[in-house]
Parts: structure tokens; sequence; C-alpha cells
């Protein structure tokens, strides 16, 4: 690839910087590991990859992505979506997992951490960091999210599932 299409691949992964998580409106899809690939021939392709299937929150990031793109001078415009290899809460950069408990939402453990339990369990409760925590809900305010409460200080808080 030439330097000049390298630094135009860069200015769309910047304007896709710009592109929040519609469930988590502090981090980006890029530090979500959503936004996989991008290609340059023929307009501008983007391939994401959905945070789980059938996540609803997928149309509506492939929409905002589009409007960035196109209201930055791209016109046209491809998204492609990739199911495999499947997205894991892996991907998430730690700046992504530290901005995520900055939110009040704990971040969820490394999927090699313990496999016999895929969703895993909070390491530490968002507000007061303890360790003691209690599962009060399968889903929190959204499918993708558990709602835990701290036994501590008695804060209920978002867990993002592991998976
Ligand atoms: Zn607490």
């Amino acid at each position: 690839m030439s330097t000049a299409q390298l630094s135009k691949t860069q200015k769309i992964f910047d304007l896709l910087s710009e592109v929040m998580d519609p469930e988590i409106p502090v981090i980006n899809v890029v530090e979500m590991g959503i936004v996989k690939d991008i290609s340059l021939e023929d307009g501008v392709s983007v391939s994401i990859t959905p945070t789980y299937s059938g996540c609803p929150a997928m149309n509506i990031i492939a929409t905002d992505i589009k409007t960035k793109l196109q209201d930055n001078g791209h016109t046209e415009v491809k998204i492609i979506e990739v199911l495999s290899p499947a997205w894991t809460t892996d991907l998430m950069t730690d700046e992504a997992r530290a901005k995520l408990e900055a939110y009040g939402i704990a971040s969820p453990n490394r999927s090699s951490v313990n496999n016999s339990d895929p969703v895993g369990t909070p390491k530490e409760c968002p507000n007061c960091k303890s360790a003691n925590t209690k599962l009060k809900s399968h889903f929190g305010s959204t499918p993708c999210k558990a709602l835990y409460v701290c036994v501590d200080c008695l804060e209920p808080f978002d867990y993002f599932k592991c998976h």
C-alpha cells in the first residue's frame, strides 16, 4: 500500500473513532474492536463484526458509520458484516475497558481466565472496587450486560458479559 493510501486509511479510522457505541456512549467502535478492516477499492468498504449475534445495536452502528463517512465526503460507502471470526470481549482495548469502568460498567474478564464460566463475573464493583458482588439479573440495561449489585456499597451496576 502506498503512503498516500495508508494515510487515507488512517483518516478513515480517525473518523470512525468519532462513532460511539450506541449502548456505551463513551467508547467508540474502533476501541470496541467492532471495525475489522477498511478497504479503499471502490469507494470505502468498512468491515464490521457484530458484538454478538442479533445485537440490535449493529444496525445503528452500520448507519452511524455510513453517515459519518458520507458527511465527510465519502459518497460510496459499503458496510460489510463479518461474522467469523466472531467478536469476543477480548478484542476490547485496555483503554476501552478503563472507559467502561469509569462509566460505571464492570468490564468483562478475559475469556481465557475461566473457561467453565464463559460469561464470567465482574472482578470488582466499579463504584467501590469491592470484589464482593452478587448477580441480580442475567440481563441488565441491554441483553449484552448482566445486572449485579455490590454487597459492600449496595450499588447496583451493569456487568458487560464476556463472550
Ligand atoms: Zn461497591
